[in-house]
């Protein structure tokens, strides 16, 4: 017998891995032991289209999925993915850079570079990838990331993955991004990363007078449209396009997972030396490629897109009903005016919030529930997110909905 193969003495086991999680359980089981459902475990049992799904056996208005343009139930992307299953099968079972660049890989980043306007158009697995990708990769150790505080979770871990120094300010505030801009060494290289919209409140950005600030300073800028893409700008290109900074901004950064209707990230530019980043950003290159059909819808999606402009009016004209009608039933939402696509109504605590949440369902609307660290430290909210599918009826049913969950709940007189 080989000496190695002896028995080895077993030592005591360590500290439970799992300990640090115990709050959270105790907090959930107190949660469901009231009777509420999980808001975080919903099934969709079936898809009936961008804006109605059977949740637990029931016809369901949707009015929490990001799919602003309605482009999921497009006629012309389901063709398009469709033809790519059949002509190149199911996956690509590769790394962009090795086997998983097909020939619909570079006409989705054509379509992307034609809707953008820019010289290069680089696409990821998902959105989360391309902000963890681009924060990582472009800044290094003696370089700078500066963001909002209330920076999207992608972008936030874009900048642990990498090496730079990350310094915040305070969420949309012009002087305090001055502020701290001024503070760095003028040498230093410097990327200011801001979102179109914020997806938690449904705020804008002051874009132009940001990026004016980060230019004087002589940062970069990268900019995230994931939910400003499709309905801003005069292309749809997003909330910069509005601002009229569009040359001034390095990167944009978006997603396929809301207007576009299917899944995947991108980063577009004009930067000369854009390109050199297939080839060391390690969230492109260390995963597999996107499916051939997904890559398809992405690209025939985002064609379409280029010419929406009755949807886009469409969409905005919900966005405003919605915003009015919570607001006149006595809602406090997040937003003084509808900003976007996204109507946040703010609740006072976690119960009252997942109590008007299960009552909304029950009457046949899904609305998205968040709540910290999703949310602004202690905000609790109920998230909207309109859809240009939504026809003026179902908008008028949902109004009604708010006022008779809210009524019920005594969120609202
Ligand atoms: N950026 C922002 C601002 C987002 O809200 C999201 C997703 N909610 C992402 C990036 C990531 O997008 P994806 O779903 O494609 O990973």
């Amino acid at each position: 017998m080989d000496p190695a193969d002896e028995a080895q003495p077993v030592a005591a086991p360590g500290r439970d891995l799992f300990a640090k999680f115990d709050p959270l359980i105790a907090e959930r089981e107190a949660l469901l032991s009231t009777g509420v459902r999980d808001p975080f475990g919903l099934v969709m049992e079936k898809v009936l289209s961008p804006t109605r799904a059977i949740i637990r056996g029931k016809e369901t208005i949707l009015l929490g999925t990001y799919n602003y343009m309605g482009m999921t139930f497009d006629p012309d992307v389901i063709a398009a993915g469709k033809k790519a299953l059949d002509d190149y099968g199911s996956g690509t079972t590769g790394s962009r850079v090795l086997n998983g660049t097909y020939q619909g890989h570079r006409e989705c980043e054509e379509a992307l570079k034609e809707f953008y306007g820019t010289d290069h158009a680089m696409v990821f697995s998902t959105g989360y990838q391309a902000n963890l990708g681009l924060m990582s990769t472009i800044a290094g150790k003696e370089d700078y990331i500066i963001l909002d505080a209330d920076s999207h979770a992608s972008i936030y871990d874009g900048c642990f993955l990498g090496d730079a120094q990350i310094v915040r300010f305070r969420h949309n505030n012009v002087d305090d991004l001055a502020r701290r801009l001024a503070r760095l060494p003028a040498e230093a290289g410097k990327l200011v990363v801001l979102e179109g919209v914020y997806s938690m409140l449904g705020d804008i950005a002051p874009l132009k007078a940001m990026v004016e600030v980060a230019k004087r300073h002589g940062a970069m800028v990268v900019v995230d449209e994931a939910h400003g893409m499709g309905f801003f700008g005069a292309h749809g290109r997003g909330v910069f396009e509005e601002a009229e900074v569009e040359d001034q901004v390095e990167f944009v950064v978006g997603t396929f997972s809301k207007s576009v209707g299917t899944v995947g990230g991108f980063v577009v530019s004009n930067h000369p030396k854009f390109e050199v980043l297939r080839l060391v950003c390690r969230p492109y290159v260390f995963t597999a490629s996107l499916p051939p059909s997904v890559v398809a819808t992405a690209a025939t999606s985002i064609r379409k897109l280029m010419h929406a402009e009755e949807k886009r009016a469409h969409l905005w004209k919900n966005s405003r009903r919605l915003h009015l009608g919570l607001r006149e039933l006595g809602f406090t939402l997040a937003t003084p005016e509808a900003q976007s696509a996204i109507i946040a109504v703010l609740l006072a605590d976690q119960e009252t919030t997942v109590r008007m949440w299960q009552a909304l369902l029950e009457a046949g609307l899904y609305v998205n529930m968040a709540r910290p660290p999703a949310t602004p430290t202690g905000t609790f909210l109920l998230r909207c997110s309109l859809c240009a599918s939504h026809t003026d009826e179902e908008v008028g049913q949902i109004i009604e909905m708010f006022a008779g969950a809210g009524r019920a709940t005594g969120v609202i007189g």
